[in-house]
């Protein structure tokens, strides 16, 4: 890209009025945005089209709007495809990060052998520790966990020595949702293949903010969730190379996803329906390809920029809190816009409810990673966390609530 069309990009970014797209943005200062997005109308039209103009079942009609919804949900494999990198036939629709791991444990669980070893991340949310929990205990096999540095990033001298023969399928975490930091996952991607295991990609928080190529990182799976990059609940991506995806046998089955079914046999369809029994979740997809075009308008680059500049001048103005420590990389780098604190005596569901009374929707507790702060010996935190339609003015008003907060409780 030339340095014109860049700044035309980035001018692209600024121009746009987000209260016009977002009009629940002009009523609360909603900094929850690791928890889930606020939705363009871009995205409500596209959903509201297909409820209103075309409503049918995909692959199984042959009036026109029933092609038309085929055509469009196909398309919304290749939008998502495209968006990560992959091929449209890698792209498996699921109802989010958390169905895409589960439906990853029931099928790669089945070939562990008592033994092997799991290792994950202490950052994990609970999406990407329980199922491996529950097939771990299945299977006989061992859970081993990498820990942190002191400035809360991966310690990957640890990783290099938990991940060995014995592992079998590495699954962490691309961006913390607590932490905010952003994990080498190309670097624990060569350490996972160097021995032979899977690696996956839990990239629930880094989606919505980073532009990722599924091909550069070279992981083996991926999983998303929609609604946490302005796409509707109830819709996410599991992302599998093909040849691997190819060799699995479905965990799902029913309606959709054969391609022949005798009274003793079946047989199995092409990728993706093979892993996509049932009646799919159509709106919902074409609702996350709109979302997904959405934020290529904007553009990626955009949004990192945007959100590492909030992310910096939020951080500046934390520490000049008394009472508040940052529970996180305590700088930008190597972090992401979830900034996540404790303030001194004060219990962080009171913080997030003061704030509440000021408007302002930020989120307290140990936000789905209770061994994260078991580990770190605190009960919970309170966490802002950025999108691209977040303003200084906005994490101001934060700013001067949590002053507030800090005087009553000191
Ligand atoms: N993984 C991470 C890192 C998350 O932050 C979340 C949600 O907050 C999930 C997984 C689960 O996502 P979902 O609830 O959309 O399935």
């Amino acid at each position: 890209m030339n340095n014109n069309q860049q700044k035309k990009e980035s001018e692209n970014c600024f121009k746009i009025d987000f209260h016009e797209e977002f009009p629940i943005l002009k009523s609360i200062t909603y900094l929850d945005n690791s928890s889930t997005t606020q939705k363009p109308q871009v995205v409500l039209e596209a959903m509201n089209e297909y409820y209103t103009k075309y409503c049918a079942n995909v692959h199984r009609g042959l009036y026109p709007q029933a092609e038309q919804a085929t055509q469009v949900f196909e398309e919304a494999h290749q939008t998502v495809a495209q968006f990560i990198g992959a091929e449209a036939d890698e792209i498996i629709f699921t109802s989010g990060t958390t169905e895409s791991i589960n439906l990853l444990a029931q099928l790669l669980g089945k070939t562990l052998q008592p033994g092997d070893e799991i290792v994950l991340s202490i950052m994990e949310h609970h999406s990407n520790l329980v199922p491996w929990q529950q097939i771990a205990k299945e299977k006989k096999a061992q859970l081993k966990y990498i820990n942190l540095t002191k400035d809360y990033h991966l310690d990957l001298n640890e990783a290099k020595k938990i991940i060995s023969k014995k592992t079998k399928i590495v699954s962490i975490t691309h961006m913390s949702n607590v932490l905010g930091t952003i994990n080498p996952v190309k670097e624990l991607t060569a350490m996972a293949h160097k021995v032979g295991a899977l690696i996956i990609i839990d990239a629930a928080q880094s989606t919505p903010h980073l532009k990722l190529n599924v091909k550069e990182l070279s992981c083996d799976f991926l999983a998303f969730s929609g609604h946490k990059l302005c796409g509707p609940t109830g819709i996410g991506v599991l992302y599998g190379k093909k040849r691997l995806l190819q060799d699995l046998e479905p965990s799902k089955l029913g309606g959709g996803m054969i391609k022949e079914v005798t009274l003793q046999n079946s047989t199995w369809a092409g990728l993706p329906a093979k892993f996509e029994a049932g009646t799919p979740n159509i709106a919902g997809a074409l609702g996350l390809a709109a979302a997904i075009k959405y934020l290529q308008k904007i553009g990626l680059k955009n949004i990192e920029k945007q959100e590492l500049s909030l992310t910096k001048y939020a951080l500046d103005k934390l520490k000049t809190i008394s009472g508040l420590k940052i529970i996180g990389p305590p700088n930008n780098k190597g972090r992401g816009a979830v900034i996540s604190f404790t303030i001194k005596n004060a219990h962080p569901h009171d913080v997030a409810e003061i704030l509440a009374r000021e408007n302002i929707a930020i989120r307290a507790g140990h936000h789905c990673a209770m061994p994260l702060h078991t580990s770190l010996n605190i009960e919970g935190t309170s966490r802002m966390s950025f999108y691209f339609y977040n303003t200084t003015k906005n994490i101001d008003a934060a700013i001067k609530a949590l002053h507030k907060v800090n005087r009553i409780f000191q």
